[in-house]
């Protein structure tokens, strides 16, 4: 089977044939249809965090395909069905987050394209209590983006708790952002959205964004309190000032959720601000099996749209630096359909 691989942080990935991988007990093996490319798996090829992989390695944490082999003890899954393979990979199962449904917290986990091989491949394995089955009526295509882009942030609109009528700030329209306005206005609220570039900015409005700002010409603080201030701003750009200036938009009570993760990233917060206006300023990391579930069945609803672009796995470099130039529009996804 193809993978495409990382074998130096920094470097090119290389696409290598690699014989199947074996599941091993509770394991799948997946036919690989589609895998989308989140900007996690660029820093995870840069090396960019104080927690590092270890190449050499396959990244890739929206995998989508079919189940092709069960391993031993496996009987919830079919071969054949369609599951789709997140960031968290497995977790204990045991520990007080686990237990109290916050298994993205679980300090046991293994996270998918990272401590283990992804689905920048045609064949990956999953854990099969953790391979999300994907409903009929989400294509593979749209589901690759959803697995990590959607719950990510969905779960972040839930840590922010937001309620019709709030004013929500997306900042960064990209894989993530353009999720995030969509799942903004199912909850009610009205979303400021912000970016950088006249295309992501457009997108945004045409997805349902209320207000539009542009951080090159606009002050987004300013801006943003022009319309009372943010009840919720998710922080989805990868560049620290970008968080500082949501922070400075939201209202008193309003509350910064932290997505992106910017290498070696760090922002002021200012004490007298914050203890004055009352704000929160929260960390977000992807979502829980169940907040998928509720992803995938928001789509298959038709309640959201995922906007993509398809590449081949043999363009993943020439796509991670299409990524980091800004010219994608929301999602690129690795097309692996079974007929090559
Ligand atoms: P992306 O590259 O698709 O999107 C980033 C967007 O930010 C782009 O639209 C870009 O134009 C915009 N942007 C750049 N500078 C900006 C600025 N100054 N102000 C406003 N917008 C700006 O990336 P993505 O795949 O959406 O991922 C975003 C980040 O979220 C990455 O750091 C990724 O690692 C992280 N992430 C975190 C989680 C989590 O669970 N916390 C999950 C997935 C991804
Ligand atoms: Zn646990
Ligand atoms: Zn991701």
């Amino acid at each position: 089977m193809k993978a495409a691989v990382v074998r130096a942080f920094g470097e090119p990935l290389v696409i290598e044939e690699r014989p199947d991988p074996e599941p091993g007990p509770g394991q799948v093996r997946i036919r690989v249809e589609a895998s989308g490319l989140c900007h996690t798996d660029i820093h995870a090829a840069h090396g960019d965090w104080p927690v590092k992989p270890r190449p050499p390695f396959v990244p890739g944490h929206e995998g989508v395909g079919l189940v092709e082999k069960l391993g031993d003890g496996v009987t919830h899954l079919r071969v054949g069905q369609r599951v789709a393979v997140p960031w968290l990979g497995r977790a204990c199962g045991r520990c007080e987050h686990c237990l109290s449904g916050w298994e993205t917290l679980c300090e046991q986990q293994i996270n998918t394209g990272y401590g283990c091989d992804g689905g920048y491949a045609e064949k990956m394995l999953a854990w099969a209590d953790f391979a999300q089955p994907v409903p009929a009526g989400v294509t593979p295509l749209d589901a690759a983006p959803l697995t990590c882009a959607g719950v990510t942030t969905y779960k972040a609109l839930k840590v922010a708790g937001v309620r019709p009528a709030q004013l929500v700030a997306v900042s960064g329209v990209g894989g993530l952002g353009h999720l995030a306005v969509q799942y903004a206005k199912i909850a009610g609220a009205t979303v400021a959205a912000i970016d950088v570039t006249d295309e992501k900015l457009e997108l945004a409005r045409e997805l349902g964004a209320d207000i539009v700002i542009d951080a090159r010409a606009q002050d987004v603080g300013a801006e943003l309190k022009k319309h009372g201030g943010a009840h919720a701003a998710i922080a989805l750009a990868v560049n620290p000032a970008a968080f500082e200036a949501v922070n400075s938009g939201l209202r008193r009570g309003g509350k910064l959720v932290m997505v992106a993760l910017p290498a070696h990233g760090t922002i002021q917060v200012p004490i007298f601000d914050t203890v004055l206006n009352g704000t929160s300023v929260i960390g977000s990391i992807v979502g829980t099996r169940q907040d998928l579930d509720e992803v995938f069945r928001l789509h298959a609803a038709g309640r959201t749209r995922v906007i993509r672009e398809t590449r081949t796995l043999d363009s993943v470099n020439e796509s991670i630096d299409a990524v980091l130039r800004g010219e994608i529009k929301a999602r690129i996804v690795f097309d692996l359909g079974v007929d090559g």
